[in-house]
């Protein structure tokens, strides 16, 4: 026999059936009948505690920091918190995320930096929730949160887009592109506190 034959594995003895090796099937030994040992664990489970989950008709309740689906977040006044880096995209693990960025302009801005994500996909075929990519943006625009129903019946529609990640519209927000509203500079900007009670100037209507 050459030497290059591969040893068998122990596994494969160790799945060997007794059809394959013409041994009789293992008995357990004990003084009750079959059907009497059967219904012993039928009656013994009975009075266990019952761990059986109800999904979908009682939703599951995750733990808080569970790494669910991505949400794209938004500046108080209602723009974009991306900016289009691609440090997300660089940072994962699994190629999961293509990142487009854009350039912002006086007329159409979308976040208060130069530039933001004008293209922004996560391919959840992909993406094993790692959350490296939420660790490595700079702006916290890309957080994950516990939605974890991501399953579907094609994997087209497992591509998320921009439109389906952004965070939805609160109460004193603006869909962009719209100037900034907080401030005039990105320093004022980043420093105005618009939430009711805070020192600083609430976002009021006459800026909206
Ligand atoms: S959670 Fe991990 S795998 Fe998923 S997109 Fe982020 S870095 Fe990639
Ligand atoms: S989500 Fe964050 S890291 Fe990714 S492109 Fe936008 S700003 Fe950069």
């Amino acid at each position: 026999m050459s030497d290059n034959t591969p040893a068998p594995r122990s596994s494969d003895a160790e799945v060997a059936r007794p059809a394959e090796t013409g041994a009789p099937p293992a008995r357990r030994a004990s003084w009750l009948p079959g059907p009497g040992q059967g219904f012993g664990v039928t009656f013994a489970t009975m009075f266990k505690k019952v761990t059986t989950e109800e999904y979908p008709d009682v939703p599951k309740v995750t733990k808080p920091r569970y790494h669910g689906r991505h949400v794209l977040n938004r500046h108080p006044d209602g723009l974009e918190k991306c900016v289009g880096c691609e440090l997300c995209a660089w940072a994962c693990p699994a190629d999961a995320i293509y990142v487009e960025g854009g350039d912002n302009t006086d007329e159409a801005r979308f976040s208060p930096g130069e530039r933001y994500g004008a293209v922004y996909q996560i391919n959840y075929l992909r993406c094993i929730f790692c959350g490296l990519c939420i660790e490595a943006c700079p702006t916290r625009s890309l957080t994950m949160s516990n939605d974890f129903e991501l399953a579907d019946d094609n994997r087209q529609d497992l591509i998320f887009t921009k439109e389906q990640l952004m965070a939805p519209l609160l109460p004193g927000m603006e869909a962009p592109p719209h100037p900034m509203r907080l401030g005039d500079d990105e320093k004022d900007y980043y420093l105005r506190d618009p939430r009711p009670g805070s020192a600083a100037e609430p976002l009021t209507e006459e800026r909206a």
